[in-house]
């Protein structure tokens, strides 16, 4: 390793403006410099996620073990945004994937629904928290209602400016009630882009994923990365923190976040149970239902 954490390098420092042209979507920061991960990086580094999956399963496990016998109120809230193409559900299917699904909860928000339209933006969002113990995933977010709407004028300014701080607000909130949240943005170039959605075309297999309102996104993509910026800058604070991630490679996207998830949760100091049982009665117990 760099010696430097993930979640140190690739941190958005709350109350600085971000600038994402100052970041590049194909650089890899925090990768080891010792000869392995050097000679093939994306060899070692699908090894090394691989190698860590276990490790945040087990975290996981014992977070969901805290909230079940020890009523811990903690949870875990793993925000995903980007523009499209940018690799959410690639991340959410090589790392989420590698944690017990029964304490996984992904929820992917779209458009609103007519019944979600008739409510305040963060209704839907509060419906879907994760319960204490398991690890919520958004793909997508409460963040749209200041992306697409700020970028396509689904709303008037007025409106989703003030949104910044109820989102600031909600979270703090949540922070407070016992939600660790780790908001992370997938940056890719346009050029990834471009290359993902050939790829899309190209590939039978992969042609369901292809969205013809994808290309006309497209045009929009200063104003998307202004209205990235204005998050990033607006929304970074120490109670939920936006990590930026190079995207351009897949590989390092998946260790990347894989990293910052076990550092975070190893951060909670998380410890398995211990339910009060007298150990020697509770054996006798049950060496008494064993037939002889
Ligand atoms: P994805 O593109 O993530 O695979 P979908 O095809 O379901 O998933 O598309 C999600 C779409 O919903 C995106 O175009 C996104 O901009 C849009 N969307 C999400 N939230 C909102 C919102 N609050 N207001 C308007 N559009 C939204």
């Amino acid at each position: 390793m760099s010696g430097v954490p993930i979640r140190e390098l690739l941190l958005v420092p709350p109350g600085t403006p971000a600038d994402l042209a100052a970041i590049d979507p194909r650089s890899t920061p925090g990768l080891p410099e010792d000869r392995a991960a050097q000679r093939d990086p994306k060899a070692w580094a699908r090894a090394d996620v691989a190698a860590r999956l276990p490790q945040l399963a087990e975290l996981q496990e014992r977070l969901y073990a805290s909230a079940k016998v020890a009523r811990d109120p903690r949870r875990v809230l793993l925000v995903l945004q980007a523009m499209d193409c940018g690799g959410k559900d690639g991340t959410i299917k090589h790392v989420v994937g590698g944690l017990n699904p029964g304490g996984v909860r992904v929820h992917s928000f779209g458009p609103p629904t007519r019944e979600e339209r008739r409510h305040h933006f963060l209704w839907r969002i509060r419906r879907a928290l994760p319960a204490a113990g398991y690890v919520g995933v958004f793909n997508r977010s409460q963040y749209e209602d200041v992306l697409v709407v700020r970028v396509h004028g689904l709303v008037s300014p007025e409106i989703w400016s003030r949104r910044y701080d109820e989102i600031n607000r909600l979270e703090a909130g949540l922070s407070v009630d016992g939600f660790t949240i780790v908001k992370v943005m997938l940056h890719i170039s346009p050029e990834e882009q471009a290359e993902r959605l050939l790829a899309r075309l190209d590939d039978p297999t992969k042609r369901w994923k292809y969205n013809v309102a994808d290309v006309e996104e497209r045009s929009r993509w200063r104003e998307y990365q202004e209205a990235y910026e204005a998050v990033l800058t607006r929304c970074s604070t120490s109670a939920a923190p936006w990590y930026v991630v190079p995207a351009d490679r897949k590989w390092y996207r998946d260790w990347a976040v894989a990293q910052l998830l076990t550092e975070v949760m190893d951060g909670m100091h998380l410890r398995y149970p211990e339910p009060e049982l007298d150990l020697e009665a509770e054996r006798k117990r049950v060496l008494a239902t064993v037939p002889a």
